[in-house]
């Protein structure tokens, strides 16, 4: 069963009572790293997540690092028949044949799950090369996804029904933001099920997508992409891809001398943005996880623990622990044993 099921309930700016979690996971950098990644891997799958997605030549790579996604994809697939495995496609510089070769590939393959994107340029230095027709948009994957669907699968499977996810930016304002409100459009108009949002910091951004997306006419379920906010350099390197800055509070943070208070006040910060979003009617949170377990873990840990996910929640369901309050002994010295190094 594909992922676009999970969201058939979703009505905008009602909050969920099962949200989804999912984690973003990445092909190992080289082929030498791939065991310690599959260990990284391996946990976080151990959390029983409800999807995970795979990105695929993020920053413009391309060739082996393509293929290393198409592995990790084929390896949770083997592994874990049940767990739809989302493949991240990107277009921009491939032909429309090249891409309509890959689709047909993971379709054959057991994949179902797609999230079209248009990629980002190997380098902005580095000109596309006009000799051949490439592709631009991801709305133009969207089409051409739905496009092979129709030609090699049985419409009567409900297991042959492919989902499609695309890329949504709350942290976008003024003309970006109603550029982005328009391509959501066309791209549900296209045949997309879902959107998966880029990082950002405020739930109210969030909430307004949300708003101007509902009163446009969409009606694409926005599912947050969450950075766990325990890392400022992760974070920072973030900043420098995608322009959304870090605010100072979270800056301030991780300028506290004291360990523990350090670890404690950006997992409640991370608790708060999700705390919001599922306020305000995210059917289910993306969890970025850069294959590192640690930090993922314990925000899951905790929203299961503290009634926020209702599907796994021990309060059942309808009381929510209260967020962390500043100072709790007990759970700094938790977050403080797992702050080992490693995976
Ligand atoms: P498009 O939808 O094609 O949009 C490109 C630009 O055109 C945008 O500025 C958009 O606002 C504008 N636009 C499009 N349609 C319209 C319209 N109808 N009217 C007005 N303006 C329009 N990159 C990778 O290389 N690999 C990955 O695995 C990867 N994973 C990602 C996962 C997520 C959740 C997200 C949010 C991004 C990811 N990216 C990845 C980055 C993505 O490829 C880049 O952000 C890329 O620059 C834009 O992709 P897009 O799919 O939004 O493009």
């Amino acid at each position: 069963m594909s992922t676009a099921h999970l969201y058939q309930d979703y009505q905008p700016g009602v909050p969920s009572t099962h949200p989804t979690v999912s984690f973003e996971l990445y092909p190992p950098r080289a082929q030498a790293r791939t065991s310690s990644v599959w260990t990284g891997i391996n946990r976080l799958i151990d959390a029983a997540p409800d999807y995970v997605s795979v990105t695929f030549g993020a920053g413009g790579a391309k060739g082996d690092s393509r293929d290393r996604s198409v592995q990790v994809l084929m390896n949770v697939l083997d592994q874990r028949r049940k767990l739809p495995a989302v493949a991240h496609l990107t277009c921009l510089g491939s032909t429309r044949g090249d891409m309509a070769m890959i689709i047909r590939l993971l379709l054959r393959a057991g994949i179902r799950d797609f999230l079209a994107l248009r990629g980002d340029p190997p380098s902005k230095d580095l000109p596309l090369s006009t000799e051949v027709e490439t592709m631009t948009r991801a709305v133009d994957l969207v089409y051409l996804i739905r496009e092979i669907e129709a030609e090699v699968l049985d419409p009567d499977r409900p297991e042959d029904r492919v989902s499609i996810a695309v890329a949504a930016y709350p942290a976008s304002s003024g003309q970006a933001r109603a550029n982005d409100i328009a391509a959501l459009l066309e791209k549900q108009r296209a045949g997309a099920d879902y959107a998966i949002t880029q990082v950002f910091y405020d739930p109210a951004q969030y909430d307004s997508m949300v708003r101007e997306l509902t009163l446009a006419g969409g009606r694409l379920p926005l599912i947050p992409g969450i950075m766990p906010l325990n890392d400022l350099r992760r974070l920072e390197a973030l900043e420098r891809l995608s322009g959304v800055p870090v605010p100072q509070r979270i800056v301030d943070i991780h300028r506290n001398p004291d360990d523990s208070l350090r670890v404690w006040q950006s997992l409640k910060a991370t608790i708060e943005l999700i705390a919001g979003v599922l306020e305000a009617g995210a059917p289910g949170i993306h969890l970025y996880t850069f294959n590192r377990p640690r930090p993922v873990l314990d925000v899951v840990e905790y929203l299961r623990g503290g009634g926020y996910l209702n599907r796994y929640g021990s309060t059942g369901g309808t009381s929510r622990m209260p967020l962390p309050p500043d100072v709790d002994v007990e759970l700094v010295g938790l977050a403080l044993r797992r702050l080992t190094p490693g995976v």
